[in-house]
């Protein structure tokens, strides 16, 4: 299965662009997430694959096949919502049945599939009841149940894990993942909850305002984003600071209340162009490494405690930087600390373009 999108573009009736000109090939097998703040065109993206949404311009292949005009039912992908559209008055059986009965399959055929992949999301217990004496994470089950009988080339989901609590959710996510290494489905995922994309997806795509930002496994999003909305998107906490570029007997200097972190060597050349100006630093929380050694020195503004990990809040003449330490160290408010800057782990944007440079 091969999913290609080719300039997809999306105008609504009122004249509102909700994508613009959407680039991506899927291969086979991929677990790939639309990623993004609200109403940043993913379900709307997600509708056209299904054939639910019509494309305004470009082109929806699938195995090749041009899919612009074919009807939704017969593009062969099954979509899970984020209300699961479970028929209330229907056993789990006939929920998972109920395609395959339209299609007029073998009843034992039927009956087979069923308890199979009951098996799979174990739900075999539950086919007798209705789904309003489920759970949420079951009722998502039974949902999941019925796209997967389909055996669709590609599984469709929009936010299927929305509307359960936060540890259901965590629950879910798990299943979700362990689902896809068994089915080896190719899956197209809609979410706008970043650590659901980072854990999921074999590759994500970081939307915003109907543009795509970055198309990228989770582990280069991370750490090599191409802008300062995908850094700050993937990582909530990454600290974005102002500095300004300094030239010091050569060497290249990124300075701020009257801290300079020394460039890293691979971008001195580039860093040349912009001496004198401001260029935005981005540090991961774990980049400021907290030690005795450290060359710099910052008063602990606040602590929050995250179990094995503290999120300290350090104030460097009135700016807060957000560093991450073992709670062992047991730093508390008001301590004076001293660290270093992992340069390594360090990003550079423009100011003003906040495209990265490094
Ligand atoms: P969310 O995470 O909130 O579901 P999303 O990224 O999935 O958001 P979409 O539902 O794709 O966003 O919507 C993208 C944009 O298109 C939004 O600004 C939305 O208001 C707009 N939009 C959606 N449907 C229509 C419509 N029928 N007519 C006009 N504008 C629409």
């Amino acid at each position: 299965m091969k999913l290609q999108l080719k300039n997809i573009s999306k105008v609504y009736e009122n004249g509102f662009t909700a994508v613009k000109d959407f680039n991506l090939n899927v291969e086979d097998k991929e677990f790939i997430v639309f990623v993004g703040p609200s109403g940043c065109g993913k379900t709307t993206t997600l509708r056209m694959i299904a054939g639910l949404e019509e494309i305004s311009s470009g082109e929806l292949k699938i195995d090749g096949e041009i899919m612009n005009n074919v009807l939704s039912k017969n593009r062969d992908v099954a979509m899970v919502f984020q209300n699961y559209a479970l028929y209330p008055h229907m056993s789990v059986y006939d929920n998972i049945a109920f395609g395959m009965k339209i299609r007029k399959l073998p009843k034992a055929e039927i009956d087979c599939k069923v308890k199979e992949v009951a098996n799979i999301l174990n739900i075999y217990d539950l086919l007798d009841r209705k789904p309003k004496t489920l759970s949420g994470g079951q009722r998502q089950r039974v949902a999941m149940g019925r796209a997967i009988v389909r055996e669709p080339k590609v599984f469709l989901m929009d936010e299927p894990l929305s509307n359960l609590d936060a540890k259901l959710r965590i629950q879910m996510r798990t299943e979700i993942a362990k689902i896809y290494h068994r089915l080896q489905a190719t899956i197209v995922y809609v979410t706008h909850d970043q650590t659901e994309a980072m854990t999921l997806g074999t590759r994500i795509v970081v939307m915003k305002e109907g543009v795509i930002q970055q198309v990228d496994t989770p582990q280069r999003l991370y750490h090599h984003p191409k802008n300062m909305f995908v850094a700050g998107f993937i990582d909530t906490q990454i600290n974005f600071i102002d500095t300004v570029v300094k030239r010091i007997n050569d060497k290249i200097y990124f300075h701020f209340n009257g801290i300079d972190i020394i460039s890293p060597e691979s971008i001195e050349n580039v860093m040349e162009n912009y001496v004198d100006k401001t260029v935005v630093v981005g540090l991961h929380p774990e980049a400021i490494l907290i030690c005795q050694n450290g060359t710099e020195f910052a008063k602990v503004d606040v602590v929050e405690h995250l179990g094995p990990e503290d999120n300290l809040y350090l104030n460097l003449s009135g700016t807060s930087i957000r560093a991450k330490v073992s709670s062992e160290l047991n730093i508390k408010v008001g301590e004076n600390v001293r660290f270093s800057i992992d340069t390594k782990q360090m990003h550079v944007f423009d100011k003003i373009t906040e495209q990265a440079i490094y």
